[in-house]
């Protein structure tokens, strides 16, 4: 039997000043890796959690429980092998229009009896955006295509009637892989810094930069390079998830928590990046406590992903030309 789901706060941080209008509601960003589900029970080895426990007909459900609690405007989502039979068909039917690009060599292939390959999802809820542009990337490093994807969406908010452009990626795994993160990243930030800057802005002087969210499982910690670029980049990032800590400048203790045979992988590897000059963060979903994920880590019965979902609601700052 499966315990309930562990509950989890939304905090809002004391740096932000939430000021709510009603022509200006703030936009709810999910990110997660759900875990492919041939991944799962086919590659990762999970020693200390139960085969039963990753059965996709209850895990699927998990998954789609925890997204329609928070009900997020945007969604992106890594590790997605059910896309067309489950998450494509039922998030359609709640009002959302979903994108999906697979990883050109999905380690899924290699699990028999697979249900395709795995990759990158990226929803929007059609009541509150219409779609404008979208780019399905390939990611390269040193001029070389990799293995590994984004998809990037330049969305119109009907509400405010402003541009938002929309980035969800999973970098490649492992350690000894560092280097090559690194050059992904550069590469994702050339496309999108051409991406956001030719998005039409209305006059000369708004040759505006649309500002950006970027969702990822980066498979990087807070030290390594890659988080190095995006923190420091031109296109003036931040990190939604360090407003969480008391000095609003310290990433999560972890976004991943896992044993495998090899042994146990406690990281942060998993952020929610926004344009902090257009954009600013009013509240995130609390990270559960070592207590609530339990002694056998993740996933679990409670937990169906050894990744936690990120979760923060995010406005537009005034513009200073509609202020004048
Ligand atoms: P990655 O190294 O990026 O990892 C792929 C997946 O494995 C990720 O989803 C990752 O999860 C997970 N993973 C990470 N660490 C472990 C671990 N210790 N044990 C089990 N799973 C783990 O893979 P690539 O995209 O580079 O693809 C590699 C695979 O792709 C190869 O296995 C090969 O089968 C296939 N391939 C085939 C090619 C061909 O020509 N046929 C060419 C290239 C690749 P997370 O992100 O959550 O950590
Ligand atoms: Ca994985």
């Amino acid at each position: 039997k499966r315990p309930a789901r562990p509950h989890r706060d939304l905090v809002y941080p004391s740096t932000t000043a939430p000021c709510h209008h009603n022509d200006n509601p703030s936009i709810r960003v999910m990110q997660w890796n759900i875990l492919a589900q041939a991944l799962g029970e086919g590659k990762d080895g999970f020693v200390r959690c139960p085969l039963e426990a990753l059965n996709w007909q209850e895990r699927k459900y998990l998954i789609l429980e925890e997204i329609l609690t928070y009900r997020p405007d945007i969604l992106c989502l890594q590790e997605v092998d059910h896309y067309y039979d489950t998450f494509q068909p039922i998030m359609a039917s709640l009002g959302y229009h979903g994108s999906f690009l697979a990883k050109p060599w999905s380690p899924c292939l290699d699990v028999e009896q697979n249900n395709g390959p795995d990759g990158c999802a990226l929803f929007y809820r059609h009541s509150r955006f219409s779609l404008q542009a979208t780019a399905h990337l390939r990611l390269s490093a040193m001029m070389l295509p990799t293995n590994q994807v984004a998809i990037v969406q330049t969305l119109n908010c009907r509400v405010t009637g402003r541009q938002l452009c929309v980035a969800v990626t999973h970098l490649k795994a492992r350690n000894g892989w560092e280097r090559l993160r690194s050059a992904q990243g550069a590469d994702l930030l050339q496309s999108l810094r051409n991406i956001t800057s030719r998005g039409g802005g209305q006059s000369e002087a708004a040759s505006a930069i649309v500002p950006l969210v970027v969702c990822g499982d980066f498979n990087a910690e807070p030290s390594e390079d890659v988080y190095r670029r995006f923190s420091s980049s031109p296109l003036g990032l931040n990190s939604a998830y360090k407003l969480l800590s008391s000095d609003g400048q310290t990433e999560p203790a972890y976004t991943t928590w896992k044993i495998r045979p090899s042994g146990e992988s406690c990281s942060t590897l998993d952020y929610i990046w926004y344009t902090h000059d257009a954009l600013s963060v009013d509240c995130l979903l609390d990270i559960p406590t070592e207590e609530q994920i339990g002694p056998d880590r993740l996933p679990s019965y409670h937990y169906p992903s050894d990744h936690l979902s990120l979760l923060c609601d995010i406005s537009f700052r005034e513009e200073l030309h509609r202020l004048m």
